[in-house]
């Protein structure tokens, strides 16, 4: 995986994108749903075999968990304006098996579990697979670090620094609109 810190950076870029009355309550549920396939990390270190349907990158890196979680958080929390807030959740957990999918190490994501468990990656696998656990803390972390910042971070920022310009070129007042 890339490391949940460049997921949650990623799920956040995505929030950016969609204007929402309850903009800050779909940001941190956007950074969440990035980092939440990750979860089965927890299997992976108390002994659920890795290559396994619920193994690490197995089933909660599926595009039918997107949708199961997505729908779930958007009934939750989001039941007054369901569909932006649905699809940027779909989009921000989505993104994480996806970048998993760009990594250089582990087994691919059964992105299209549970019809195919095939263990998937990209053809192109530019980001170094981050240690899982405390192993993140060591000379290796440095160098997955390095990647995420080129592959994952950076884009995000220029996503982020985009929208933002975007939104304040909008808030604007144009000077045609004066009085007179
Ligand atoms: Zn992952």
């Amino acid at each position: 995986m890339p490391t949940v810190f460049s997921h949650a950076i990623a799920g956040a870029a995505l929030a950016r994108t969609i204007r929402a009355e309850d903009a800050r309550k779909l940001m941190i549920a956007a950074v969440i749903s990035a980092m939440v396939p990750d979860l089965d990390a927890i299997g992976f270190m108390t002994g659920v075999p890795y290559g396994s349907f619920f193994g690490h990158r197995g089933f909660t890196h599926s595009i039918t968990f997107a949708v199961l979680w997505s729908a779930l958080v958007t009934v939750l929390l989001f039941r007054k304006a369901p569909w932006p807030a649905a699809l940027l959740l779909f989009l921000a957990t989505v993104s994480h098996p996806l970048l998993d999918m760009l990594t250089s190490g582990g087994l691919g994501c059964t992105l299209f579990a549970p019809f195919n468990n095939e263990r998937l990656f990209f053809p192109w696998q530019p980001i170094k697979v981050s240690p899982l656990g405390f192993g993140f803390f060591s000379a290796r972390g440095l160098a997955v670090l390095a990647s995420e910042a080129v592959w994952v971070v950076l884009p995000s920022v220029i996503l982020l620094l985009v929208t933002k310009r975007r939104r304040s070129a909008c808030k604007a007042p144009s000077p045609n609109n004066g009085p007179g």
